[in-house]
């Protein structure tokens, strides 16, 4: 190894080591399922994106394991050579219904989607309106585009009309676009989403939402777009396929042009080779699956609540959250990683999050239960946080 480089690790790995952030992985040695197996032990699992179970739902796994054996393992070229299945033509397709749109693209992930799509828009001599708490992916994908960059205050729909307003007075750029999460995950709250229209179509901007952590979970599955009825003002909408849906991708859904623009213009989508086959007839299923039934979403919505409501009477600070998100919010980011170890220990796997990704003093441990969690392993986990809390002083 270059010395410049061995010095340069040491000194940043010693760093994060020392700060404490470091990050431990534990592998699991199971499915990412409501309970898992980590060095032996049976956990209860509070960590997963798998709102509805699909990760490990049969009907996905069945339809995988057949596309295998018709397509093989990898889909060979990238979309716009030779790697374009029929499967990833059905289930762009399949997106555009789900979402309401008139066409969508799919990508290799949600991270990879929102790099490929902002830069494909936006350039130079453009101007990006960016909620503060926007997700990593949509921060590097602005960067990536050189638009200027314009950071609004978290949800405050006053900041982000006089920033707009400024922008467009300034009558520096061509193009303004506004960027949200639909649901913010750290916290759980959703986007004011009317709102942000509202100002859009007073400013003229391009609208786009990321509503990762919204599929499957609001708008009756739908996502935040459709929960509050703005399918045909949202030019674009981004999801992934690897929280509600259960397997992994991402995709922009948006009218026809756009949709072409991208087929012509976003990177990832020309130079990276496209989504497996297996994973594409499986999140075509999910989808399918959340088209037909609102089961496991009301099976999802009745567990966060019932998990929510335990936590709260026992006394603990679960936020603001419209959502399944769950934080548990303890505020020294030491106490919270204690906190988050002690549950471990005990038996809820259940992370901490503190600054950086957080503000400084908002440790929190996260909690996501899913519909795939039976109410004794809720009745199990709550009674857990209650004996840590308690030993903890935190209730
Ligand atoms: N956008 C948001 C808002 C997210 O929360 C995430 C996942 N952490 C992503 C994009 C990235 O999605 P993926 O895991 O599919 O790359």
């Amino acid at each position: 190894m270059s010395k410049v480089l061995d010095s340069f690790l040491q000194e940043n790995l010693d760093d994060l080591k020392k700060k404490g952030l470091y990050n431990i992985i534990d592998p699991l040695q199971s499915a990412n399922g409501p309970v898992i197996k980590i060095n032996g032990r049976e956990l209860i699992n509070l960590s997963s994106n798998n709102y509805l179970g699909l990760a490990t739902d049969d009907r996905l796994k069945e339809v995988a394991k057949a596309a295998i054996d018709t397509y093989g393992v990898g889909a060979g070229a990238v979309r716009t050579i030779n790697g374009t299945l029929d499967v990833h033509i059905k289930l762009e397709e399949k997106l555009a219904e789900f979402k309401h749109t008139e066409a969508a693209i799919a990508y290799q992930s949600g991270f990879n989607c929102n790099m490929a799509a902002i830069s494909a828009v936006m350039d130079k001599n453009d101007a990006i309106l960016s909620d503060e708490l926007n997700h990593a992916s949509i921060i590097d994908g602005c960067r990536l585009s050189k638009a200027k960059i314009i950071r609004f205050n978290h949800s405050d729909m006053e900041d982000l009309r006089a920033r707009a307003k400024e922008a467009k007075e300034s009558g520096l750029y061509n193009k303004i676009m506004v960027i949200t999460d639909g649901v913010f995950s750290m916290d759980g709250d959703v986007a004011k989403l009317p709102e942000i229209v509202e100002i859009a179509e007073e400013f003229d901007l391009i609208t786009y939402v990321d509503d990762a952590h919204g599929s499957g979970v609001l708008g009756k599955g739908a996502g935040t777009v459709k929960h509050f009825g703005l399918s045909d003002k949202v030019d674009f909408q981004i999801g992934t396929l690897s929280k509600a849906i259960g397997v992994v991708g991402g995709y922009v859904a948006g009218k026809q042009q756009l949709i072409d623009w991208l087929k012509v213009r976003s990177r990832p989508f020309l130079f990276s080779t496209a989504l497996t086959p297996a994973d594409v007839v499986a999140a075509t299923k999910a989808i399918e699956i959340l088209m037909s039934s609102t089961e496991l979403h009301d099976k999802l919505w009745e567990n966060a609540n019932y998990f929510k409501q335990q936590l709260k009477e026992r006394g603990f600070d679960i936020g603001q959250s419209e959502t399944p998100i769950t934080p548990v919010i303890i505020g020294d980011e030491v106490k919270t990683q204690e906190f988050s170890k002690k549950l471990i220990d005990e038996g809820v796997y259940a992370k901490s999050i503190v600054f950086p990704t957080v503000p400084q003093g908002t440790g929190r441990v996260r909690n996501m239960p899913t519909a795939a969690h039976t109410k004794e392993l809720l009745d199990k986990a709550v009674a857990i946080y209650d004996k840590v809390g308690k030993e903890m002083n935190i209730i």
